[in-house]
């Protein structure tokens, strides 16, 4: 069964991990209230058994276990931490999601690389809004400029775009997710193929 299908009520719920700057979480915020309504946790510490000492990285997959057990029922909850993520099968994710759980991490440690706040802040947006979309039930998308297009390096990223393309959006919105943005509809855009 598709555990998106589960969501009814849709607040996303932000959880930092570890020390996370607030004017960051406070951006998140902004962003995801496109989306959803949003209530920030408090934060939480990074969980036993997280760090791989030899990496120097944590494992998302011990963040998103952490996420679920904090969980309300009807929540979605996103993670946020500024350490460096890996999973078994790669050596870095900018984020990871469970969408049985309804449950997804971001890292915002690569993202702050070599650029200034506005560009931080536009690859913030898309790991945010794939993430979301992965717990909502979206696929890796193929639409050009999409920002469900999947990313694996830093160039990738900053190359793909940062709205739901229309296929992706009706997608979410058949789910009954998407309703902040029925009027705006700034997080969506054409999809030309
Ligand atoms: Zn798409």
């Amino acid at each position: 069964m598709d555990g998106s299908m589960k969501i009814t009520k849709r607040v996303i719920q932000i959880l930092p991990f570890g020390s996370v700057p607030g004017h960051d979480v406070d951006e998140l915020k902004k962003i995801l209230t496109e989306i959803a309504d949003v209530s920030v946790l408090y934060t939480t510490g990074l969980p036993r058994g997280s760090l791989n000492e030899s990496r120097g990285q944590y494992d998302a997959e011990v963040l998103l276990k952490e996420a679920k057990r904090m969980r309300g029922r009807k929540d979605v909850i996103l993670g946020v931490t500024e350490v460096d993520l890996f999973t078994p099968k790669r050596n870095f994710v900018f984020g990871a999601s469970d969408p049985d759980s309804a449950t997804a991490v971001m890292s915002l440690h690569r993202l702050k690389w070599n650029v200034d706040r506005q560009q931080f802040l536009s690859r913030m947006r898309k790991v945010a809004l794939y993430e979301i979309g992965r717990v909502f039930g979206l696929e890796k998308c193929l639409g050009s400029k999409c920002v469900m297009q999947y990313a694996d390096s830093i160039i990738d990223l900053d190359f793909n775009g940062d709205r739901y393309c229309r296929r992706c959006d009706n997608i979410l919105r058949d789910k009954g997710v998407l309703p902040n943005i029925m009027s705006g509809r700034s997080s969506v855009f054409d999809l030309d193929l």
